[in-house]
Order: C-alpha cells, then sequence, then structure tokens
C-alpha cells in the first residue's frame, strides 16, 4: 500500500508521522528530536537552510531567518495581521504583486506558500531518510480557523514542496484521531489547542464505530505562544527604557535575541517560579560603551502579562460549547494540544472552564502529526473503517447590494457541503454578473474575507429578469471552497474567471515547484557529496598516518616504491576531487582508496 505521512505544520514546530503495522509514530529528524523548528533561513554564502540549524544561527543572522511563517500564509498585503508581523518581524515583510506577502531573504523575495514550502519539503526529506524511498503523499494539518485563502495557500506550499496533499484536515481534529484511534470510545471531547501563533477549540462526538463528528469550532489564526512571547519582550524593551532610556527595537539583533530569552523564559517558568533573563552587551549606549540586560521574571508576573490573552480562549471556548449547543457537564474529556498548554496558568484556566481535569494521555507536540498519519492510512486503505466528519468553521456567502452578507453556507456545517442559488439578471441585455464570494461571520460585507471574484460572462442577450444563472457553491473535504455556474435555460456550464486576491497564480505555481525541485536536488547532492567526502578524508588521514610504517618496510624493492607511487597519486587525485566538489570522481577514489588503505594495513601488521 502507498506509504502517506501525516504533517502537522506548526507556525513554531513542525512535526511528522507515519502509520507502520497499524500504528501511529512520530519520525525523528537527523537530530534524533521528534518536532523541527519550522524556521527558514538563507546564509551569507545564498544556502538555504530549515529546522534546527536555521534557529541556531537566528541571532547572528536575524534579518534572513523566518520564523511563524504560518502567521502570514494566505493573507492580504493590507490586513491588520499582516501590519502587526510588518511591525513586530526581524525579517523584511513586503507587498506582493497579488496584493500579497513576500518575504525578502538577501534580497531575493519568496511568497509565504513557497516558505512553506521549504518546511514541508524538510519534513518529506525526514520521511524520506526514515523509510529509505521516495514519499510522495501527504496529509498536511492545518487550524480549524483557517479560511479559505490560508487552506488554498497551504496546500499550494505542498505542491511546491512536490507533495501530493492528498487531504487537509483541522488541527485539533487530528489530536481527537490520535487520541481516540482504535480505543472504541464513545465520548464528546473538547480539544484545546494553544499553539505557538494559533488558537483552536473543536468539540467532537467520537462514537463508537469509527466515527469522529466536529459538531463546531472556532478559534483565532493570530492568537498563540508568540503573543505572548510578545508581551515579556514589551515588557523587557519597557524595563530597559526606563532604566537606560535606549530602545532596543531599533535593533534587529537585540530584538532576535529579546525574542529567544522572552520564549525560553515562559517555557522555563512553566517548571520553576523564578527565572533569570540575562543578556550581556545587548546594545552599546551610543556613547561607546556596551549595556547589559538583566532582570528576573517570576510565573506571576507571566501570568499577569498573558492574563488577557488567556481569558480570550476561554471566551472562545464559551461560545463554541453554545455553537454546539452542549452544556460543560456534556464535554466528557478534555483534551490538550500545543506547547502553551504546558503553561501551568493555561491548565488551570482550561480546568475551571470545563470544570474538570484535563487529560494527560496525549503528547501535545506530537499528537497532531500522528492524527494526520491515521487520517492518510485511512484515505489510502479501504479496509480501514474510520469516517471523519468536519465542519466549516466560517459561514460561507456573497456580497449583496448595500454591502451585506448574504449566507448561503452555515458555519459549523459538515463538510463536503454544496449550496446552490440562482441569480437572474437585473438589466435587460445583461450579458455579465459579478459575484463576490465571500467567508466570515459579519453581517457587513466589509469585515469578511474576499475569496475571489466571479464574473459570469456570456450570458444571453435577453430582457432583464429572464436569464437565470445556477450557481454552486461547493467546500470538500479539505474545507476549500470552489464555485460553478449553469445557464438553467441551455444547461451550458458559464465561464467562470476568478481573479487570484491573494494566492499564486498557476504559473508562479508551477515556476515554484521547479525552483524547490532544484534546491533540492542540489541539497541531496551536496548531503551525497559530504557523505562520500567523509569517507575519502578519513581513509586518506589513515593512510597518511601509516605512510612513513609502509615507506620504511617496502622502499627497499622497485615494486614497494612503485605501490607508494600509486598510493601518493591515489591521495594527491581524491583531495583534488575533494576541493573540485567533483562528486563522481571522490566516489570512484574512495575505493581506490580503501584498497590502499587495507593494503598499507596488511603491510604493517605482516612486520
Ligand atoms: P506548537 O505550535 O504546538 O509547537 O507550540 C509552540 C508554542 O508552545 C511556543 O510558543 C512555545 O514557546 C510554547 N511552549 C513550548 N513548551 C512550553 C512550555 N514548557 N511552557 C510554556 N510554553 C511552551
Amino acid at each position: 500500500m502507498e506509504k502517506v505521512i501525516g504533517i502537522d505544520l506548526g507556525t513554531t514546530n513542525s512535526c511528522v508521522a507515519i502509520v507502520e503495522n497499524g500504528s501511529p509514530v512520530v519520525i525523528p529528524n537527523r537530530g534524533g528530536y521528534k518536532t523541527t523548528p519550522s524556521m527558514v533561513a538563507v546564509t551569507e554564502a545564498g544556502k538555504r537552510i530549515v529546522g534546527h540549524i536555521a534557529k541556531r544561527q537566528a541571532i547572528t543572522n536575524a534579518e534572513n531567518t523566518v520564523y511563524a511563517a504560518k502567521r502570514l500564509i494566505g493573507r492580504k498585503w493590507n490586513s491588520p495581521q499582516v501590519k502587526n508581523s510588518v511591525a513586530t518581524s526581524s525579517y523584511r515583510i513586503v507587498e506582493g504583486p497579488h496584493a500579497d506577502v513576500r518575504i525578502v531573504l538577501r534580497e531575493k523575495e519568496y511568497s509565504v506558500p513557497e516558505i512553506s514550502a521549504m518546511i514541508l519539503q524538510e519534513m518529506k526529506v525526514i520521511a524520506e531518510d526514515y523509510l529509505g524511498e521516495p514519499v510522495k503523499k501527504a496529509v498536511v494539518t492545518v487550524p480549524a480557523y483557517f479560511n479559505d485563502n490560508q487552506r488554498q495557500a497551504t496546500k499550494d506550499a505542498g505542491e511546491i514542496a512536490g507533495l501530493d496533499v492528498i487531504r487537509i484536515i483541522n488541527e485539533p481534529t487530528a489530536a481527537a484521531l490520535a487520541y481516540g484511534f482504535g480505543r472504541n470510545l464513545e465520548k464528546t471531547v473538547a480539544v484545546y489547542d494553544f499553539g505557538g501563533g494559533t488558537f483552536d477549540i473543536s468539540i467532537l462526538e467520537i462514537a463508537q464505530n469509527g466515527v469522529f463528528k466536529v459538531i463546531a469550532t472556532a478559534g483565532d489564526t493570530f492568537l498563540g505562544g508568540e503573543d505572548i512571547d510578545a508581551r515579556v519582550i514589551d515588557w523587557l524593551v519597557q524595563g530597559f527604557k526606563t532604566e537606560h532610556n535606549v530602545d532596543l527595537r531599533q535593533d534587529r539583533m537585540a530584538l532576535q535575541r529579546l525574542k529567544d530569552a522572552a520564549e525560553k523564559a515562559k517555557c522555563e517558568l512553566s517548571a520553576v517560579r523564578e527565572t533569570e533573563i540575562n543578556l550581556p552587551f545587548i546594545i552599546s549606549s551610543g556613547r561607546n560603551e556596551a549595556l547589559h540586560l538583566q532582570r528576573t521574571l517570576d510565573r506571576k508576573t507571566l501570568e499577569e502579562l498573558s492574563a488577557d490573552l488567556v481569558e480570550r480562549t476561554v471566551e472562545i471556548c464559551k461560545q463554541t460549547l453554545e455553537d454546539a449547543k452542549l452544556e460543560k457537564k456534556d464535554v466528557e474529556e478534555v483534551i490538550l494540544v500545543g506547547g502553551m498548554t504546558r503553561m501551568p496558568k493555561i491548565q488551570e484556566a482550561v480546568a475551571q472552564f470545563f470544570d474538570r481535569e484535563p487529560g494527560k494521555g496525549v503528547h501535545p507536540d506530537e499528537v497532531v502529526a500522528l492524527g494526520a498519519s491515521i487520517q492518510g492510512a485511512a484515505l489510502v486503505d479501504d479496509k480501514q473503517e474510520m469516517i471523519l466528519l468536519d465542519v466549516t468553521p466560517h459561514a460561507l456567502g456573497i456580497m449583496t447590494f448595500g454591502n451585506f452578507f448574504e449566507e448561503l453556507i452555515p458555519a459549523n456545517t459538515t463538510v463536503p457541503t454544496h449550496r446552490t442559488k440562482v441569480f437572474t439578471t437585473s438589466r435587460d441585455n445583461q450579458t455579465a454578473v459579478k459575484i463576490l464570494v465571500m467567508q466570515g461571520d459579519s453581517e457587513k460585507a466589509e469585515e469578511n474575507e474576499l475569496l475571489g471574484e466571479f464574473i459570469l460572462t456570456g450570458l444571453r442577450r435577453a430582457p432583464k429578469g429572464t436569464v437565470e444563472v445556477e450557481v454552486t457553491f461547493e467546500i470538500n473535504a479539505d474545507g476549500i471552497v470552489s464555485v460553478r455556474a449553469k445557464d438553467l435555460e441551455t444547461s451550458l456550464e458559464q465561464s467562470i474567471q476568478v481573479t487570484a486576491t491573494s494566492g499564486l497564480t498557476r504559473d508562479e505555481i508551477s515556476s515554484m515547484i521547479q525552483n524547490a525541485q532544484g534546491e533540492l536536488l542540489d541539497r541531496r547532492a551536496s548531503e551525497e557529496f559530504e557523505t562520500h567526502r567523509q569517507e575519502a578524508e578519513k581513509l586518506i588521514a589513515e593512510i597518511e598516518r601509516l605512510f612513513p610504517q609502509v615507506e620504511q618496510i617496502v622502499a627497499t624493492s622497485d615494486f614497494g616504491r612503485d605501490a607508494i607511487d600509486k598510493a601518493r597519486n591515489i591521495v594527491d587525485r581524491a583531495k583534488q576531487a575533494i576541493a573540485r566538489k567533483d562528486l563522481d570522481a571522490v566516489k570512484e577514489h574512495v575505493e581506490g582508496l580503501s584498497r590502499t588503505q587495507r593494503m598499507f594495513k596488511g603491510v604493517v601488521a605482516r612486520t
């Protein structure tokens, strides 16, 4: 059966899993870690790096290191969230050609799906290294509250990474799958998912026959651990300003160090009550004197700094219960997902709201990827009896006269689903109708997200009100929206022009796929070269160590001298091949070097 990987593409960390012999397992990366930082950087030499190595160099290369790209995916340039990121990020964010967002690394602009694709490609490589075979298919998770643009952009990222994303599933739903898999449960559960960038809550019914049905979901795609870090950074910046009258925000490197220290302190305070933040030589005073930052942060202060953010998550939980038409007591288990749920105050707030201790059975960093892999396996295996019924988090509708939002598919409708609506012409001889498709929960159209403009063209010329066009709005199992139109009299499918609002065009995606493939081939080649180089250098060192001894032993015979010359020659040529970075030649010389090394060892051993 074809292998399908499950990828949790997180704001802070990503994780990949696969079902092996019927059980889901997380695949560790080369360093042995089960999660990989969702960070991408371009080095001074122009090399792309991803994950832990990108994180390690973030402070010294802050301007060219991207973190939390997920907060920008599928968003429009003029959205408040993007404005916020522009103001607080240590990397440069600029406007793209579709009023979208681009990130500048070493003078080159990248779209956000391209950055996410680098992370997805890394996860694909981790899986391929582990499995020893190529992997194509994947299930990728997204926050439940992602809208169509964000989902579509995530799918584009998968495509750019060379993956066939067979399904997009919601993170809390994936967590519930991993929790309930193979346990034959019958329970109503709430999944409280507070990660690095997003907050989600989903309420599900798990039924005995492997049915997982989401009843309601809600969230905030701009509320996460990063916001708590930002509060700590503010606190540090303010304190420093009061003490030294110097604004640390002016310095990108200082800001990156602050960000690191704030996150570290926050995590430490989950285990201890007090922690020291110590950043020597953080900035210069302007009078040629280095300033140091040193402060103590205690748990209580952290809780005060983040109290309103935690409260917001509780408010969203309350709303979701109402949407699900359930009482707190109906929820039989609360599952905690996401790194932020390690914070004691958050566990306490959740326990207090739901009136029960949250379950501790699942690993908050791994459970989403595990759930994605379970869904992946189920999609390619007809025998698996598991049914997943998810919902759409936002209402889908159109803009009507007077800037109102006409809802066609309400939020929390089970997907896949579709609704049709008949449009009639409002003018004589009208040949085109423009429809603005929107997603959101406000009655005012402008407060919702514009997904696309659809212009139905080529309508028959006829008196007004006589041409009827039936438009079908569809949300598939990925939560992705599509629109079809049909002239009711002629039954002809209408042509629809879609104007991308913030997404990438097909041409852009194709060229990005090629770039990403090229990068991967380069990277694979450079990794292969590295392996053979190391092997060759080990052999060269060994041969060179034995040279004096061997020379002494065999120098008396012509045959011996000849062998020594040949050995020298092979070592020299191998060194040159390494210097030229000639993979094929290095590979070839490894053979010769290892023969020489064996011969040398033999000579020494025999005497
Ligand atoms: P995730 O998106 O699920 O990987 O969650 C990452 C977020 O969890 C980041 O904001 C981390 O700083 C935060 N986090 C990880 N470990 C802890 C911890 N022990 N205490 C508090 N927050 C944590």
